[in-house]
């Protein structure tokens, strides 16, 4: 077993038991990628058994702060019953749940979604690219599902010097299957679908987007970054009749259409525009287009701290034009899943846009990821998805 050791005063994270250790706090120390590790302090006390990671600034993401345990096979199987485990006990109305999520589940670099019988999975560091084979046949025996689909196809895994990889692990079939969450029906296509197939991390939002629709009797409706339209048909299923899916990608426009069909509601109460958010919003608002409630979901605008400026402009316009194109007393529920992006700073955005909007809101609720992509006490850099509630004064 290979040690690496620390530079001075840099223990303290790993001792918090926050699993990532950066290139610039490692004094000493090589190993392969992926290759389980001994980490020490600069005086030689143990703090962590962890992944290497030659090639990335996360030189070091810990498995475990027990000097007594072994990181092999057992290590992780009893990781993954637990998050399987914790998973039931939440009571979440869906077929499709995400079963781990990364550092929150002591696994740096995997997540797991199950969408229906099959497993869709991202390896997105060397550690667990490394234990690839122990990790799927151990997620089978765990879910019981036999086919497993592996979409690490995400760019970040460049950072930890690994290719895209993407196809069937285990098992082989359509990569297609029915999504049921609360109420609605969705379809998902794991090996074309964004991220592993879809966002199940919005899923409790959608169910409160449909409740708010039906009690505040919101008839028209503007979806904004739809993909395949889960917001839309939850307004539909909330008693909307104008509904509106605005995205520049036809193929999830194409799916959102054929989703309010699947739902059964009538096709004339959706249009879809194949169209920049942008420049659309700006449009409407020159032809005094007015709607009972706007969705703005866009997708991350700030990947990191860095681009926080930027994005911040980004998300300050597109919340100023969303709030002038909503009626008196209307309803906006807006999102940023950028980890650059704090929830703190979110809000600020938010109210410098209602400021040059000229807009006064009530804030009803703050919105996070469903509770199956928790945030852990040791780990809030994993909080990366926040929104608002808002209603139009
Ligand atoms: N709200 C969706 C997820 C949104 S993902 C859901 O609940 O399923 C972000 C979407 O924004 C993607 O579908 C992408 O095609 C779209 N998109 C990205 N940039 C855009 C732009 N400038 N204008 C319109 N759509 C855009």
């Amino acid at each position: 077993m290979k040690t690496i050791r620390l530079r001075e005063g840099k223990e303290r994270s790993l001792q918090r038991q926050h699993p990532w250790v950066f290139q610039g706090s490692v004094e000493k120390g090589r190993a392969d990628a992926g290759e389980t590790v001994r980490v020490e302090s600069h005086s030689g006390e143990f703090l962590a058994w962890a992944a290497f990671s030659p090639d990335s600034t996360i030189r070091l993401r810990a498995w475990s702060f027990d000097e007594a345990e072994r990181i092999d096979a057992d290590f992780f199987r009893r990781r993954l019953a637990v998050a399987v485990a914790m998973r039931s006990r939440l009571g979440l109305r869906s077929n499709g749940v995400r079963l781990v999520h990364g550092e929150a589940d002591g696994l740096p670099g995997l997540i797991v979604d199950r969408y229906e019988d099959i497993l869709s999975v991202q390896f997105l560091a060397t550690g667990v690219e490394r234990w690839k084979a122990v990790i799927a046949d151990a997620l089978l025996a765990a879910t019981g599902c036999t086919r497993l689909y592996e979409r690490s196809d995400s760019s970040v895994r460049q950072l930890e010097g690994l290719d895209p990889v993407k196809g069937w692990l285990r098992g082989e079939g359509s990569t297609t299957v029915t999504l049921h969450e609360h109420d609605i029906r969705l379809t998902v296509d794991v090996e074309a679908g964004h991220k592993t197939g879809y966002y199940l991390d919005q899923r409790e939002n959608r169910a409160l987007f449909a409740r708010l629709v039906r009690q505040l009797g919101c008839k028209s409706v503007l979806n904004c970054y739809s993909y395949t339209g889960g917001f839309s048909v939850s307004a539909l299923a909330g008693g909307a009749t104008e509904v509106v899916s605005v995205d520049s990608s036809g193929p999830a426009l194409a799916r959102a259409s054929a989703h309010v069909e699947l739902n059964g509601f009538n096709p004339a109460h959706h249009t879809t525009l194949d169209a920049d958010v942008n420049a659309t919003l700006r449009q409407m608002l020159k032809e005094g287009r007015q709607f009972d409630a706007i969705v703005l979901d866009p997708p991350k605008f700030a990947p990191t701290a860095a681009h926080a400026d930027r994005a911040s402009r980004a998300y300050k316009d597109i919340n100023r034009l969303g709030l002038k194109l909503l009626k008196p007393g209307g309803l906006l529920l807006t999102f940023s899943c950028s980890g650059g992006i704090g929830a703190d700073l979110f809000h600020k955005i938010v109210a410098g846009a209602g400021l040059d909007a000229g807009v006064d809101a009530y804030i009803l609720q703050r919105l996070e990821a469903s509770s199956d992509h928790p945030t852990t006490v040791n780990f809030p850099e994993g909080e990366y998805l926040k929104g608002l509630v808002l209603l139009k004064r």
